[in-house]
């Protein structure tokens, strides 16, 4: 790591600061106004901020206890694409109302038949003069109940590579023929659903950069996806951190159990790794160098990190701990276990604010991580072939996906 945050006084910082103070409860467009939603962002959306003023921004924020829209896909993934491949209009009329969180996205890409191997998508887009009509299913689209548009990708030529023939959409989710079932994961919350088309019509105005583009655009969305989940924090970046763990362990006095003493160590360890290594990656791109092996492994790390954080969380709490909606009891402290969950959330927010976003939401959550923004195989899959440079499996050299090199090897 070779930069140093600015101090207190620096006028970096005390812009923000007099923003604030002039802002004290600012709404999502008050902010994405200012540019604070996206500071990396070129204007109108941004500041151009580099690496250090956008870490001084985020630190000045959250001192001031002030939280961006709750956007993840819309502002982490769909903008990109939308800014890198959309047209003017397009920008105008989604990017806005993205930032300051008035509009909420979803992303329509996964299906039944295709998840790690997306390009196997089989929802239909077919041209019918000014419009396409969409007929298909998409399923794990988190949030999509609470969304106004989803990012959509599905097949618009089937006589050509499954690569090829693939288009980027926006999906209006209050569309005729657009319904939904819900999803209800183990940790008893509904934020998948299995979204259904049936001959859905969009104008052509709703696809984003050319027909057959679609898997170039897909796979922005993915690595803005992959980066953006990687950030600090055990559950993708939001709920409790290991650092939250070990507060609440000094805390409640001495842990006299040695195993246990040892896996904090270890979670403490991870998270100091996790950290440097997101400096590193902040140190290549101030060089002005694109980050190597450091971006690759983060997601990697980072997920396996949260298990651990969220699986000791539970063994703390010990017998207590098997006990549907208790925490680690022992370890938060009594005072908090009853607490309004306006306080229990200085842990750290959940993306969905009805899931309590505690410990015990966290430990059923966790096995999440090494699935979604693709699996713990796939990244390793990634290490192996993009950094360690390792032979690509053999079954997708000849072409043949993995699923049916799945089905050849049963
Ligand atoms: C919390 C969460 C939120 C999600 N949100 C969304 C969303 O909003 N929108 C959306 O579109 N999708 C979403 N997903 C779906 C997610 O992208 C898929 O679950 C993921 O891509 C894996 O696909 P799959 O579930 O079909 O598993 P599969 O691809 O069927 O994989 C099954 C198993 O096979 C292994 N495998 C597959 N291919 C290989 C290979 N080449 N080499 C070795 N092993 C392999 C996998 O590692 C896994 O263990 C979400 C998932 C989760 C967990």
């Amino acid at each position: 790591m070779d930069f140093d945050l600015p101090p207190d006084d620096h006028p970096m910082r005390t812009t923000v600061r007099d923003w604030i103070a002039a802002n004290p409860n600012p709404s999502g467009r008050d902010l994405a106004e200012a540019g604070y939603v996206v500071p990396h962002w070129p204007a109108p959306y941004g500041l151009d901020a580099d690496p250090i003023e956008q870490l001084v921004i985020d630190d000045e924020l959250s001192r001031a206890g002030i939280r961006r829209p709750n956007n993840q896909i819309g502002i982490g993934w769909a903008a990109p694409t939308i800014f890198m491949a959309g047209t003017a209009e397009q920008h105008e009329r989604y990017l806005p109302r993205i930032f300051s969180g008035e509009e909420f996205w979803c992303q329509l890409f996964s299906e039944p038949d295709a998840g790690s191997d997306l390009a196997n998508l089989a929802c239909r887009a077919t041209r019918d003069g000014d419009e396409y009509v969409i007929n298909g299913s998409k399923i794990w689209s988190s949030g999509a109940h609470h969304s106004q548009f989803g990012i959509l990708i599905a097949r618009t030529d089937t006589d050509v590579p499954k690569h090829k023939g693939i288009s980027y959409f926006i999906m209006p989710m209050d569309a005729d023929g657009v319904t939904m079932t819900p999803i209800v994961d183990m940790t008893e919350a509904h934020s998948f659903n299995q979204v259904f088309f049936d001959d859905v019509r969009i104008p052509v105005a709703n696809r984003v950069g050319e027909e057959g583009d679609g898997w170039r655009l897909a796979k922005v969305t993915l690595s803005n996806e992959r980066v953006s989940l990687s950030s600090a924090g055990s559950l993708w970046g939001t709920g409790p951190s290991a650092a939250h763990l070990i507060d609440l362990i000094r805390e409640h006095g001495e842990l006299t159990d040695a195993i246990l003493r040892q896996r904090a160590m270890d979670v403490y360890i991870e998270a100091k790794l996790l950290e440097l290594n997101r400096f590193r990656s902040l140190s290549a791109t101030l060089r002005g160098e694109t980050p190597g092996p450091e971006a690759s492994i983060q997601k990697l790390m980072a997920d396996d990190h949260g298990q651990h954080v969220m699986e000791l969380a539970k063994d703390l709490a010990g017998a207590d701990g098997m006990i549907a909606g208790s925490g680690p009891v022992g370890v938060v402290p009594d005072a908090m276990q009853g607490a309004p969950v306006e306080n229990r959330r200085r842990l750290g927010a959940s993306a969905y604010p009805e899931v309590d976003p505690i410990w015990h939401h966290g430990f059923l959550f966790s096995p999440a991580l090494t699935v979604g923004g693709g699996t713990f195989a796939i990244q390793r899959n990634i290490v192996a072939e993009h950094v360690l440079g390792l032979p690509r499996e053999p079954n997708v050299e000849k072409g043949m996906s993995w699923s049916e090199a799945r089905s050849l090897a049963v």
